[in-house]
């Protein structure tokens, strides 16, 4: 098994001389990588320049940031050519890692534009090492740069950052460097590929949190009336618990609510609400052991959303003719009922 550290560069339209052809928004330019072994050494690399076929003018913020020219990309192959040496370099069943979440895809979105063999039909687990190095050394919500955390970390600064290549090559110094094997267990997942079936549904439990990635469904109100999500079972040990704060919204994407579990106390969840890439919606719902006092926050930002709510209401009263478009707006817990009625 071998750990693949990868980082691309990619271009966009300048919106100018090209505008943006839609299946693909950023074309890939450059692969770079690290092999490392299942102990985590460095065993193999790989760099390949791509020769452009869809925008052929280099993004301004393309060329400052990694200083190559579109003569340069000219010698380059395409990118299928590219794509398919990289995957064979890869080898079987190979844990991708980056630094930061979107890498993996672009990657796919660019298979998928040359009707490549997709690398999978399913959400794709992978390490994301700017988050990893978090939970190891900072608060594990902070996302650092990748120079600053090098220089954090004392790596030596020996080649360039900016280009697939270096960025890659970092990555893998850091990713060395995690101690702490465990870390290593806070994967991530590339939702490109968003599960059509219950039965492709992602379903994680970490040390201090679980995780689902939900199927997909034609809205959000199909989503949050789906029992399955808005369900509060205790995520370890399966137990019904009782609601403390019911599910609300302070900015209709974002859903929480705490319930209790006999066993393991105060539980928070939160739901999220995503477009996937058909245009359909999927929900990331997440749980996690909260203290009293963190409950007690949740209870004010309810408080607060539900204020807010009331005042909108108020503003809505003298229209009688949007009578259904209110319910939905200001009130997502009756209308959700209303729908699980149905
Ligand atoms: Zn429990």
């Amino acid at each position: 098994m071998n750990y693949i550290v990868l980082d691309l560069e990619w271009n966009q339209a300048d919106g100018v001389r090209e505008s943006e052809r839609e299946e693909l928004p950023f074309e890939i330019i450059e692969i770079g990588a690290v092999k490392l072994n299942s102990d985590r050494e460095m065993i193999d690399q790989f760099n390949e320049l791509i020769k452009p076929q869809v925008y052929h003018v280099m993004h301004y913020v393309t060329r400052k940031l990694i200083h190559l020219q579109m003569s340069q990309l000219e010698k380059g192959s395409p990118f299928p050519e590219v794509c398919e040496k990289f995957l064979n370099w890869c080898g079987e069943d190979p844990i991708f890692c980056t630094w930061g979440p979107t890498d993996l895809t672009q990657l796919q979105k660019n298979m998928d534009y040359y009707h490549l063999k997709p690398l999978t039909d399913k959400p794709l687990a992978f390490l994301d090492v700017q988050k990893l190095f978090s939970i190891a050394y900072q608060d594990k919500k902070t996302r650092s740069s990748l120079s600053d955390a090098i220089r954090l970390m004392k790596i030596p600064e020996d080649i360039p950052f900016h280009r697939a290549f270096s960025d890659a090559y970092y990555t893998a110094k850091i990713l060395e460097k995690i101690e702490d094997d465990t870390v290593l267990s806070y994967c991530s997942f590339d939702t490109y590929r968003t599960p059509k079936r219950r039965e492709d549904e992602v379903r994680i439990r970490f040390e201090t949190y679980a995780k689902l990635i939900s199927m997909e469904y034609p809205d959000k109100s199909h989503a949050l009336a789906d029992k399955e999500i808005a369900s509060c079972k205790c995520y370890i040990c399966g137990r019904k618990c009782r609601k403390k704060i019911k599910w609300f919204t302070p900015n209709g994407k974002h859903y929480y609510s705490v319930s209790f579990c006999d066993k393991h106390g105060l539980m928070k969840g939160k739901i999220r609400v995503r477009k996937a890439e058909d245009g359909n919606v999927y929900v990331v719902k997440t749980q996690r052991l909260i203290t009293q006092e963190e409950m007690d926050a949740i209870k004010q930002r309810q408080v607060k959303a539900e204020s807010a709510k009331k005042e909108q209401q108020k503003k809505m009263i003298p229209s009688r003719n949007n009578k259904n478009q209110k319910v939905r707006s200001s009130k997502p817990e009756s209308f959700l009922r209303a729908v699980l009625r149905r």
